[in-house]
């Protein structure tokens, strides 16, 4: 059995991130990039369904330039068996990475397939439930504890104020959520073991946006911070400050 897991290569969130001279895109100059975080417990789930059954194949599918065979990597170090670099060094949106995946995952007849529940760097969470719409599959999203028993699937999803239990079959589609598992670190011998593994690379299907980045902006800078003295007389200005000018009190 095929175990399809869907990995983006995000910005690390402590990067200080610029926005490129087209005013639409992020500047990748002194960027650290990143398995997206969401992602790695996508990729520890399929693993452990694995080693749980003693038998299947993880392959994890990236849409993206040549760059996302750093994320790729780092999977294949985690334990996965195999990449795909779905090949595309210019914009996409949502639904045109959904589409890319989507076929390659019925290509390659992957029945259960994982993704994070957010992508770090757009937020968009929505991949995954687009890609199990163009394929036909079940979804689950949002999951925090699986259990697969032969057909059945029940998961535990995050909701407000608790958890919603559900059922389902496969072919599925599930999004997961912090808490779900504990991600292993690659250990040495797995970082040996990538460096042999296959990272196929092929074109990205078709890209047509429906949506266009138009501008991409930084929040507005903050307002210096004002020391208004270091002991308890500077505790009446603080308090007229807080009312008058912050209205926060
Ligand atoms: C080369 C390239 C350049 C881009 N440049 C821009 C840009 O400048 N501005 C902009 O707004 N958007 C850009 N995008 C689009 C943006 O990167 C995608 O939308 C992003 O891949 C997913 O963000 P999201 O918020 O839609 O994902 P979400 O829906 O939040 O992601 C959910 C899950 O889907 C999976 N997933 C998401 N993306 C990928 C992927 N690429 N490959 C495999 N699995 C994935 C992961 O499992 C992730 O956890 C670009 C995309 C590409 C391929």
């Amino acid at each position: 059995m095929k175990i399809a897991v869907c990995v983006s290569h995000v910005p690390d969130t402590a990067s200080k991130i610029s926005v490129g001279s087209d005013g639409k895109t992020i500047d990748p100059n002194g960027v650290t990039f990143i398995v997206n975080p969401y992602d790695e417990f996508a990729i520890e789930e399929a693993l452990k369904f694995k080693e749980s059954k003693g038998e299947g194949e993880v392959v994890v599918i990236s849409v993206g330039p040549d760059a996302n065979k750093e994320t790729l990597r780092k999977a294949l170090a985690m334990g996965a068996d195999s990449g795909v670099l779905l090949k595309d060094d210019n914009y996409r949106d949502s639904m045109s990475v959904a589409k890319a995946l989507a076929v390659q995952i019925k290509e390659m007849d992957a029945r259960l397939v994982f993704f994070g529940k957010q992508s770090v760097d757009y937020d968009n969470s929505i991949v995954g439930q687009l890609t199990a719409e163009l394929l036909g599959y079940n979804c689950i999203s949002v999951v925090v504890d699986l259990k697969i028993e032969g057909d059945k699937i029940t998961a535990e999803r995050e909701i407000e104020g608790g958890r919603e239990v559900v059922e389902t079959s496969f072919p599925v589609v599930i999004t997961t959520q912090k808490g779900l598992n504990e991600p292993r670190y690659a250990s040495l011998k797995g970082i040996m073991a990538a460096k042999k593994k296959t990272i196929e690379e092929k074109p990205a299907a078709e890209n047509i946006n429906l949506i266009e980045v138009v501008q991409m902006k930084k929040p507005a800078a903050k307002q210096p911070g004002k020391i208004i003295g270091t002991d308890s007389s500077a505790v009446p200005e603080l308090v007229r400050l807080l009312k008058e000018e912050a209205k926060v009190i």
